[in-house]
């Protein structure tokens, strides 16, 4: 065993290896291939099927690849989705939990999202990103 895992090793050495770009195309593998037990049109199954091999192919050949800086590139930008689908989940709970005591607006000029207290009438409110100043009736 430990031979073995010494050869993989050497086997790996001087290539990339896995990241969190990785770990998503093998958890979007596993979501199709469960999506695909469900599928009993032959064509769809056949499309997920191909799409299935591309996303495992991809991941394998990420993960093996010798161009370090072409990978972590790839990854730098799959993050900065990642985060953005993540911050608009956690936007949305957090709107959904203070539902009752806040409002969430937008600022005209540089569209940050602005929370503002649940209350009747005029709100004054100053953006903290940009400065401007809006008047906003509740
Ligand atoms: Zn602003």
């Amino acid at each position: 065993m430990r031979g073995l895992m010494q050869r993989l090793a050497i086997f790996m050495q001087g290539r990339y290896g896995n990241d969190k770009f990785n770990y998503f195309l093998y958890i979007l593998f596993w979501i199709l291939w469960v999506i695909n037990i469900f599928v009993w049109n032959v064509t769809a199954s056949i499309v997920l099927d191909l799409l299935m091999f591309a996303v495992i192919f991809y991941a394998l050949f990420r993960a093996l690849s010798r161009n370090i800086n072409k990978r972590l590139i790839e990854n730098r930008a799959f993050t900065k989705i990642f985060d953005r689908v993540k911050n608009w989940f956690t936007l949305t709970k957090r709107k959904f939990n203070e539902r009752k005591d806040y409002r969430y607006i937008k600022c005209p000029s540089c569209r940050a999202q602005l929370r503002v207290k649940n209350k009747k009438g005029k709100h004054i409110v100053k953006c903290p990103r940009c400065n401007n100043e809006f008047s906003k009736r509740i």
